[in-house]
């Protein structure tokens, strides 16, 4: 018993990097929890029960919806979903990751078709694990998914978070080198709570940043997070990617983002993530009104 608790002390010291962790009860819990998670996720994959579900960034400049970013949901028989934040951890465990990401790419594809005919032009945001850029078939596998004929009107951003893209640099590099030959491009999510250094902006093949919204919440409020708020902005004009601010909750907010030059911005305010007919029918919706509010305060 003392040697089976003594691992799981070491694997939250591991999975928190840190250089030790006091055994308490809970973990037993988590480590059940996981474990039911991980077991449940194998029928899931294989039943394909999993839902993609829609976000927009919107343009400030003009309150247009210009993307739809896919997110993963899990439904449970009663009712509730399981958040990805939870299952994508314990799927990048193991080699689950990447037939979720497989599923979802191949989910997109048919949805990509979905907006063709409703006639909506958008940038297809999809999420990918570090796990999947350290696939070897990564790059035959987004090729085969996304050969030509595949909605040639509309541009996919694959975005992978700064913390992912640190985790193993050079193998990274590399894969996101081969995958932005053949025409994709790359966001750096959650950017700023990575603890990355700038020389990652400079040497991988990235478009956009999108700022995290640990600093977008409060910016109006305080001082420091609209400091870095700002300089994010700055670095990523001269450096020559576009800028999304994450976690928008409400019109001062997008008022301040849109003054300081941020070219997008996604959240709350404008709309929550939603099952694809709904987006459809908000992207139409706002196309027949014009623009969302991005300015009024
Ligand atoms: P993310 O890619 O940074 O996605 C943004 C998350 O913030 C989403 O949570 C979204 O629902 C939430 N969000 C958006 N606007 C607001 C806002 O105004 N306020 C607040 N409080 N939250 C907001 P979600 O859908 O639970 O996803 C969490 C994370 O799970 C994602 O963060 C992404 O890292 C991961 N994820 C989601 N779908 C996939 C997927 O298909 N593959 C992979 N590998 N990861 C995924
Ligand atoms: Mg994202
Ligand atoms: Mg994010």
């Amino acid at each position: 018993m003392l040697l089976r608790q003594v691992d799981l002390a070491m694997y939250e010291s591991k999975k928190n990097v840190r250089s030790y962790t006091l055994y308490t009860a809970a973990l037993e819990s988590s480590a059940a929890d996981n474990l039911n998670i991980a077991t449940r996720l194998k029928q899931a994959i294989a039943q394909q029960e999993f839902e993609l579900w829609y976000q927009p960034p919107v343009d400030l400049t003009d309150g247009n919806v210009c993307g739809a970013e896919a997110l993963i949901r899990w439904p449970q028989p009663d009712g509730n979903y399981i958040p990805p934040d939870k299952f994508i951890k314990i799927a990048e465990q193991s080699s689950q990751i990447t037939q979720i990401t497989e599923w979802v790419m191949n989910k997109a594809k048919e949805d990509i078709q979905r907006f063709t005919q409703a006639n909506l032009n958008l940038c297809v945001h999809l999420n990918l694990s570090v796990k999947d850029l350290q696939c070897p078939l990564i790059v035959d596998k987004i090729k085969a998914i996304y050969s030509e004929d595949a909605g040639a009107d509309h541009k996919l951003m694959l975005e992978v978070t700064e913390s992912a893209m640190m985790t193993d640099v050079v193998k990274v590099k590399t894969t996101m080198q081969e995958i932005a030959n053949t025409g994709l491009v790359f966001s750096i999510d959650d950017f700023g709570t990575g603890y990355s250094s700038l020389a990652l902006l400079r040497d991988l093949p990235v478009s956009q940043i999108k700022i995290d919204r640990s600093f977008i919440s409060d910016m109006v409020r305080n001082k420091d997070d609209l400091a870095i708020v700002k300089s994010t902005i700055y670095l990523a004009q001269h450096l020559g990617c576009n800028i999304v601010a994450e976690g928008v909750e409400d019109v001062q907010t997008s008022h301040l983002l849109k003054t300081l030059g941020c070219d997008y911005a996604q959240g709350y305010y404008f709309s929550k993530p939603l099952k694809i007919e709904s987006f459809i029918h908000f992207a139409e919706s706002y196309r027949s009104v014009g623009s969302l509010n991005v300015s009024k305060v």
